[in-house]
């Protein structure tokens, strides 16, 4: 059997109760050594074979994946963050159902879920944004048309950037033509949850000086949004207003309805 399994940002309590326990009982575990704590390795059993996949071809890690399987070991294929932003899964997966071999993915902590932890951030404010974009600059990979940010800033939506950060001043051009202000507030959070952890409160225009001062060029995200406004004017949540009524509680207003899964 193999996990696809979700290690989390970088701090290593920051992974699933179901993830700590694959690993401890993992027999192989195949981890993304570019960006997944190596401290989580600390949980494996004496004598799992570990190897990381940062140097190996998609070729390589299925090799191992087979070979164990045939031997029915129990792998974990640690992915950084949730597997499946940016995981490269899906072409795991689909080779293992070529070779009708069983397969679960366990989620993880996104880093962008611990990006806005770290900012004290929360990326869909009432009256500000209720929508999250979650893309990247076209680099080596393609991005399909339409997916441009230039496009997706014309929304105005609270946006995340990954795989971006050696790219920043294009990203800062695009996302000026899309519609952003120079002076939207914007953040570069480098490693997240690391010990090694750095935050820049900045704005659209200033992204890649602040970066380059700091000597940030990877394992990053960007984000962009009047979210991260300090003295921003939003709405409070109807939830939690006295006035509302819903399913589990009813307020003061007579007739007031709204959705019951709200949280
Ligand atoms: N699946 C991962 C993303 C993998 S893509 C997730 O859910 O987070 C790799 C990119 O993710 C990096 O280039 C960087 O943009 C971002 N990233 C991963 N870990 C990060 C962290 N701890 N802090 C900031 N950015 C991070």
């Amino acid at each position: 059997m193999i996990y696809f399994v979700g290690a989390g940002p970088g701090a290593p309590d920051l992974i699933t109760l179901r993830a700590d326990k694959l690993l401890r009982s993992a027999d192989t575990i195949i981890y993304a050594g570019s960006l997944v704590n190596p401290a989580l390795l600390d949980a494996a059993k004496p004598g799992c074979e570990i190897y990381d996949s940062a140097g190996m071809t998609l070729e390589q890690v299925l090799e191992i994946m087979l070979g164990a399987e045939q031997k029915g070991k129990l792998t974990v294929r640690l992915h950084t963050g949730d597997p499946s932003i940016y995981g490269a899964i899906r072409e795991q997966m689909d080779e293992l159902d070529k070779h009708g071999i069983n397969y679960e993915v366990v989620p993880g902590v996104s880093s962008m879920n611990a990006a806005a932890a770290v900012l004290n951030a929360e990326y869909t404010l009432p009256g500000v944004s209720q929508s999250v974009i979650v893309t990247r600059i076209e680099g080596r990979t393609p991005v399909p048309e339409g997916e441009d940010i230039t496009s997706l800033a014309a929304h105005g939506a609270s946006m995340v950037v990954f795989l971006s950060t050696g790219l920043l001043e294009s990203v800062t051009e695009e996302l000026l033509e899309g519609g952003y202000s120079e002076d939207c507030p914007a953040a570069i959070v480098y490693k997240a949850t690391w010990q090694d952890e750095k935050i820049i409160r900045t704005t659209v225009s200033k992204l890649s000086e602040d970066a380059n001062n700091e000597g940030i060029k990877s394992t990053a995200l960007i984000l962009v949004g009047d979210f991260l406004e300090k003295e921003n004017d939003y709405d409070r949540s109807k939830l939690y207003h006295p006035d509302f009524s819903h399913g589990f509680r009813r307020g003061s207003a007579r007739g007031s309805k709204g959705d019951t899964d709200e949280t």
